[in-house]
């Protein structure tokens, strides 16, 4: 049965116990709302790891005024049982006043990647997301990490913070999963309607079209989101936050598509702000 805890006390003990038994932790920080996006990544830490520990946490300090903190679906019952039947030993679901006890005032941020892609739309966000990961590998101290390539910006960040700041902490991405359309699973996607659901296909078709035309012998960047852009645009009620191309470590833009390139894109339909991506 997986054990649901609230403070990093209790963290702390049961990652002691697991470690006097020679055992290694793998650990899944998530904001909760399970998909099987989500499970994926339970599901390779339970397979690498003697433990899993998982995270639910919606972090305010990593949303801006106006942003979704509080409409941010919340449902810990099914959310327990999900990652109950995937194996998860541990679930810790602190409060806020855990996490950030009055006081408060230290943060961990960096300058290059943050400033890329969402970090220009979402000022503030990566320091949140950095902070709140770092002060989590501390409590739990896991050997294994694990993330979604949806968020591969924030993979690429977090596996920055791990090796700059010495964290002992092996920080890998695993692919990500998408419903039988090709969307991407997000928790955001209940924000949608039944026909921004549909319409929410297009940025997985902006990224399909965009991998055929590499495939294709095209090469120039500016043609390729050229071609994404004129395709989501055909989407009535989409708008695009932006669509780039560019080297997959340093995130800094390309002319031309060579070697290994991502190509990533955030979309506002509704509510909603969707983001996807591709490396080709
Ligand atoms: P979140 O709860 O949205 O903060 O996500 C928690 C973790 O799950 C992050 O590492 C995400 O990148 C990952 N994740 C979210 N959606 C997907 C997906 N569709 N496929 C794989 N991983 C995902």
């Amino acid at each position: 049965m997986t054990r649901l805890v609230e403070t990093a006390v209790e963290v702390r003990e049961f990652v002691a116990a697991c470690r006097k038994r020679g055992g290694s932790i793998g650990f899944v920080p998530t904001m909760g709302a399970f998909h099987e996006g989500h499970l994926s990544l339970m599901r390779q830490a339970a397979r690498q790891n003697d433990a899993v520990v998982v995270s639910i946490f919606v972090n305010p300090i990593q949303f801006a005024a106006g942003e979704d903190y509080d409409r941010y679906p919340r449902r810990l019952e099914k959310d327990t049982r999900m990652a109950d039947s995937e194996g998860v030993d541990l679930i810790f679901f602190p409060s806020v006043a855990e996490m950030y006890p009055k006081g408060f005032d230290s943060y961990v941020d960096q300058t290059d990647l943050p400033s890329k892609l969402c970090g220009s739309f979402r000022p503030g966000h990566f320091r949140g997301v950095m902070t709140i990961v770092t002060k989590l590998f501390n409590i739990v101290k896991p050997d294994t990490a694990y993330f979604g390539q949806k968020d591969y910006q924030q993979y690429l960040i977090l596996r920055r913070t791990a090796v700059d700041l010495n964290l002992d902490v092996d920080v890998r991405v695993l692919p990500t999963v998408r419903e039988e359309d090709g969307l991407a699973m997000s928790s955001r996607n209940f924000y949608l309607g039944p026909k921004q659901r549909k319409d929410a296909t297009c940025l997985h078709e902006a990224l399909e079209c965009a991998a055929k035309l590499v495939d294709g012998g095209e090469n120039s960047a500016a043609r390729v989101a050229a071609e994404m852009r004129r395709l989501i645009r055909k989407v009535k009620g989409t708008r695009v936050e932006y669509i780039e191309i560019v080297n997959s470590e340093t995130l800094e833009p390309v002319k031309e598509v060579k070697g290994r390139t991502l190509i990533a894109l955030a979309v506002r339909i509704g509510k909603a702000r969707l983001i996807d991506n591709l490396i080709v």
